[in-house]
């Protein structure tokens, strides 16, 4: 392993680079969960985490990664042999099918080639299909590849079939860097982390609920207690959690949540595009191909590239993390070995992606991977222009 000096690029989509103002606001004395500043930071934080889910409904915290909060939107809403709609959009979609049919669901698992999102038309004619559909769920950034599902054109046809399903989105690695909005969409339940564009380290899943949402949790029976929401929205109308949460990274919350807002939600969603637009130019001008196809589709955070036949994209990965200390996504699932992963999200800045590519590129090249030198300029210019 090469000496290295500096700091590490950490170029993974999720977690991110936690900022020195976040990682400051947590290195505080942990204090008592039960006492009145705790109560004060928990009113604080329920009302300033709604906007960036564009909501202003209940979101529920729990101290948890993004799995635990795909396992609560089900099993909160949903009751054992639900039929359930999901769609093959990659790796993280199947896992979350695999986990809705562990728990008893029945899904109706639409298949993909993981280089397209959902597909809205189908959605309306699976509905439309099948009038016992209970839920609708979709990932709407694909970390695995790189796609973004439109989830308004997805609300849009569910309805047009005039179904009354409950729509569960997975903002994983959307939420804070994709334009998402949870009330106007009528999304029954959005899911999230606390690793990804929220720029905190991991142990925070987020729940933002609908008013259809909490009805559907009166009947729901699939077992729950852990997550269950309503134990934990009733106490938090005192500012209190029923079991402990994670009290230091709700001090990171709260900091992150500022920076947000200081820059504002649209420069955020703007900065994550331009610096995907870049990051394809550059993918594009050295000759490689960009994983997602279709031009409505590409992701703000991240973009998996597609290595040239003959080559090995793990290999590639880990000459750059030897000679260049960076660390990128690997491909997940059948795309393990084809693809690298690009995560431009969370902190981040221009020369943190000119660096970025800039590691890429000579990778690349080291690597023996017949590639135009001219992939990093493309980019530049897109940088430059703005
Ligand atoms: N869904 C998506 C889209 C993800 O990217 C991830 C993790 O990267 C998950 C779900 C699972 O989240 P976690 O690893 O925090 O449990």
């Amino acid at each position: 392993m090469a000496q290295h000096t500096g700091r590490h690029f950490l170029q993974i989509p999720g977690p991110t680079n936690v900022p020195d103002q976040v990682l400051r606001a947590m290195a505080a004395p942990t204090i008592d969960h039960r006492g009145p500043e705790f109560a004060a930071l928990t009113r604080e934080i329920l009302e300033a985490v709604r906007p960036v889910f564009g909501t202003t409904g209940p979101v529920v915290i729990y101290p948890s990664s993004g799995t635990g909060a795909w396992e609560a939107a089900l099993v909160n809403t949903l009751s054992p042999g639900d039929r359930v709609l999901a769609f093959e959009t990659g790796h993280f979609a199947t896992l979350w099918r695999e986990m809705a049919t562990r728990l008893g669901l029945e899904v109706d698992f639409v298949p993909g080639d993981w280089r397209h999102g959902v597909d809205p038309a189908v959605v309306g004619q699976r509905l439309a299909a099948d009038p016992a559909i209970k839920a609708v769920c979709v990932v709407h950034n694909e970390t695995s590849t790189g796609v973004a599902s439109r989830i308004g054109e997805v609300r849009h046809a569910m309805d047009e079939a005039g179904h009354s399903a409950l729509l569960l989105v997975d903002t994983i690695s959307s939420l804070g860097s994709i334009d998402y909005r949870h009330d106007e969409w009528r999304v029954d339940v959005t899911i999230s982390c606390s690793q990804k564009g929220l720029m905190l380290p991991p142990g925070l899943g987020f729940n933002a609920v609908s008013e259809k949402a909490l009805r559907a949790a009166e009947t729901a029976r699939l077992p729950r207690s852990y997550w269950d929401w309503k134990p934990i929205l009733t106490a938090n109308q005192n500012g209190a959690f029923p079991y402990t949460p994670s009290t230091n990274l709700l001090y990171g919350l709260r900091e992150a949540l500022r920076m947000l807002y200081e820059e504002g939600l649209d420069a955020v969603y703007a900065r994550h595009a331009r610096h995907a637009e870049a990051t394809r130019a550059a993918v594009r001008g050295w000759g490689l191909e960009v994983l997602c196809l279709d031009e409505r589709e590409h992701s703000g955070s991240l973009t998996a590239v597609l290595v040239p036949e003959g080559h090995d994209a793990d290999k590639i990965r880990e000459l750059i993390l030897d000679r260049f200390d960076m660390s990128l996504g690997s491909g997940l699932g059948k795309l393990q070995g084809r693809v690298f992963r690009i995560g431009h999200l969370g902190h981040f800045n221009d020369l943190s992606l000119a660096g970025t590519l800039s590691g890429v590129q000579m990778g690349l090249e080291l690597a023996g991977v017949p590639i135009d030198p001219n992939g990093v300029t493309a980019a530049l210019r897109v940088l430059g222009a703005a």
